[in-house]
């Protein structure tokens, strides 16, 4: 019997150079090697007659051997090897194999066997025929796995076929869930995956394995959200009248979406547990406000906010609309960033202040740097942090960490997020926060006109932005993607300045001579891309080339054109993320996508940017498309490690859901292989 955890070495047949190869390709241990998935299955339990097959079908035929002959051709020296099938009703066709002349020895004349291949035309002979097929024994489901490291599939069959024999699997789920959502035991699944007997096996085990797949990354979600409870937090009193009067100063009503959002936030924090949350609105929902109203209710019960954003840029700009808001009120505002450290006391910008002033206000704001900071802030009430995906769980988990009152108390803690997530992904996705949605726009916002370009209309859309910008608008190109995959970040960078640069330097000698044009990559220091903003802003700049890379997060309402060089290679989420920053002002905006791509479902997928204004609509649209990467990409939790489950199986995503909370609701103590399953992959 061998045990789950014995390295592959242990296994009867399998030699130290044939360990090293599975080695070389993460297979170490007998688990490792059991969840090798065959990558697909040859169905080899109904064959038909040859007469139902023409040609370029593939086919699945048994039939008896006769005739074989080996044929060596003289001018490409190609070995063939011929032989006769003929199946049950006497229908006849001639198989060939090329350059496998040992299958001599091995097809014997007389023998049935199955044979699956494509059935093709012998021009020499004039005949059908069928090409190279592969056979079998047994009309049975073959799997095919991957070739790695130059092991075939043949060798994961027959090894694999074996160890399921000799092995002990424990179940780790309990019996209720098993039972509950009819799922088969892991020793089963972990059998009919690898050796089917039929298609609903196949269904059986995937179910199983797939459920298995999200249930340890979504329990392991729900467990920190509900670890997080247990923990104490301030419990922030609401004073309605002071509330009330500072969002009737506002220069605009709220919406609906944005009321409903603000008393979840608000009933959260007044309990004693510290709330974890989502916010999720389009791009220009208005989210800011909140937050804004939030820290405004945190700094009446004397306690502080700490907002953290990903760039420089937005942290400033953060900065500067909450002294707006603030403007009448005491409260103080610190920007915190690795170029600036002041602060915004009584109406007035100190720009040296102490560390015991700057880290004093009732409102910090800043980038990582917050990460950093060595002095302890003390009455944290709320920790803000804007553009959530930026940032890895682990950054953020410090952050709320970093201001815990004796391990025993944390500050609430607000995300926001400008993705909008499909609904039916939000729950699992987002199973360690509560989330509250935006789903609707500040009244009076221009519909973007968007319009896909092809090549020969490049030069009508630059004519019509000269237009524009004659009028005195400005203009966004936003270059091509770079690899984001890249691990190495300074590679990154310079691929990126060189996209922006050739960018640049074509739009500047050859279109658009007479005008001002800039731009802006990440490989230029903080400092060189606030003053590129502030030119921006101040109109001395007419055209920005920024790179898709660095956030262009900011409000700059007198620009009304976009224009996006290879869309196709964006997310629509991502897409609309960038077209997210014109519309802002009273000027009709217009968003070009450049595409020298034709095929038909790329059209179809970047016309959608030209129906569609809503994000979450557009997000619907991606996971059909592109699958569920674009939204889960950023925030390691292991759903694109996936091998099994779909993300887009909402029906599987629920029972996972609620399995999960079960489990908490029973103990998670109660279960302890459900425990040891969790601890085992990584945060
Ligand atoms: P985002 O959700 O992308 O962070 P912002 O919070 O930056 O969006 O808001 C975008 C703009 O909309 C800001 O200029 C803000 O003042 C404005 N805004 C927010 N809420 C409303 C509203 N209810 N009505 C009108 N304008 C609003
Ligand atoms: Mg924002």
């Amino acid at each position: 019997m061998y045990d789950i955890k014995d390295p592959v070495s242990k296994i009867n047949g399998i030699g130290p150079r044939i360990s090293y190869k599975l080695n070389s390709s993460q297979i170490y241990t007998i688990s490792d090697l059991l969840y090798f998935f065959p990558r697909a299955y040859i169905d080899c339990t109904r064959p038909l007659s040859i007469s139902n097959y023409r040609i370029g079908q593939d086919a699945l035929i048994k039939a008896k051997i006769s005739n074989i002959k080996f044929i060596r051709t003289s001018r490409k020296k190609m070995a063939i090897v011929n032989a006769n099938l003929e199946d049950e009703l006497g229908n006849t066709i001639v198989a060939s194999w090329f350059n496998q002349p040992y299958l001599v020895n091995i097809l014997k004349e007389g023998e049935i066997k199955v044979f699956y291949g494509k059935i093709g035309f012998d021009f020499s002979q004039k005949i059908k025929c069928i090409l190279s097929p592969k056979f079998f024994n047994k009309c049975d489901i073959v799997p095919v796995y991957k070739e790695i490291s130059g092991i075939n599939s043949n060798f994961f069959v027959k090894h694999i076929k074996e160890l399921l024999k000799n092995i002990k699997i424990d179940e780790f789920l309990p019996t209720h869930l098993l039972n509950k959502y009819s799922l088969i035991s892991l020793k089963e699944a972990l059998s009919k995956i690898h050796t089917p007997k039929n298609q609903k096996d196949i269904i059986e085990a995937k179910k199983r394995l797939g459920f298995d797949e999200l249930f340890k990354i979504i329990l392991k979600m729900q467990l920190r959200k509900y670890k997080f409870q247990k923990y104490s937090s301030y419990s922030v009193k609401i004073d309605f009248k002071v509330l009330m009067s500072f969002i009737k100063n506002l220069p605009f009503k709220l919406t609906k979406s944005q009321d409903k959002c603000l008393t979840e936030i608000s009933s959260d924090m007044a309990k004693n547990k510290p709330m974890i949350r989502l916010l999720n609105g389009d791009v220009g929902s208005g989210k800011t406000i909140i937050a804004t109203l939030s820290s405004f209710i945190v700094s009446n019960n004397k306690l502080r906010s700490l907002w953290m954003a990903p760039t420089e840029i937005l942290a400033t700009q953060h900065y500067n609309s909450l002294k707006k808001y603030f403007r009448k009120y005491s409260i103080s505002i610190s920007l915190i960033t690795a170029n600036y450290q002041i602060q915004f006391k009584n109406g007035k910008e100190n720009i040296k202040p102490s560390q015991k002033e700057l880290y004093g206000s009732d409102i910090i704001v800043g980038t990582h740097a917050l990460l950093y900071i060595k002095k302890t802030i003390s009455n944290v009430g709320l920790v803000v942090v804007d553009e959530e995906h930026r940032f890895g769980v682990k950054q953020r988990a410090l952050l709320v960490k970093k201001f815990s009152k004796n391990n025993k108390s944390l500050p609430h803690y607000l995300s926001m997020s400008a993705t909008p997530i499909p609904r039916t992904l939000a729950l699992s996705i987002y199973a360690d926060m509560n989330i509250s949605i935006i789903d609707e726009m500040p009244l009076g916002r221009k519909k973007i006109i968007t319009r896909l370009v092809s090549p020969i209309n490049r030069n009508l859309a630059y004519d019509f932005i000269k237009k524009q910008i004659n009028f005195g608008r400005q203009a966004f190109v936003i270059c091509p993607l770079i690899d984001q995959n890249n691990e190495n970040q300074d590679e990154l960078f310079s691929l990126d300045k060189k996209a922006v640069m050739e960018e640049y330097n074509n739009l500047k000698n050859n279109i658009f001579k007479n005008y001002n044009i800039y731009y802006l990559h990440g490989r230029m220091k903080s400092k060189e891309k606030n003053k590129i903003m502030e030119y921006f802003d101040h109109k001395k700049i007419d055209i920005l080339v920024a790179t898709s890379v660095i956030e262009v997060g900011v409000d700059i309402p007198n620009a009304n054109i976009m224009i996006i060089e290879d869309a196709e290679n964006f997310g629509l989420a991502q897409l609309h993320q960038f077209r997210g920053r014109i519309g802002r002002g009273q000027h009709q905006s217009y968003c070009f996508l450049f595409t020298s791509k034709a095929d038909e479902k790329t059209q179809k997928r970047l016309t959608s940017m030209e129906k569609f204004t809503s994000g979450f609509k557009l997000s619907e649209i991606d996971l059909a498309f592109r699958g569920p990467g674009e939204f889960t990409g950023n925030r390691q939790t292991g759903f694109d490690k996936l091998k099994i489950a779909s993300l887009t199986d909402t029906i599987m995503l629920n029972y996972v859901v609620e399995s999960a909370k079960w489990i908490i609701k029973e103990d998670i103590n109660k279960f302890p292989k459900v425990k040891e399953k969790i601890s085992l992959i990584n945060e």
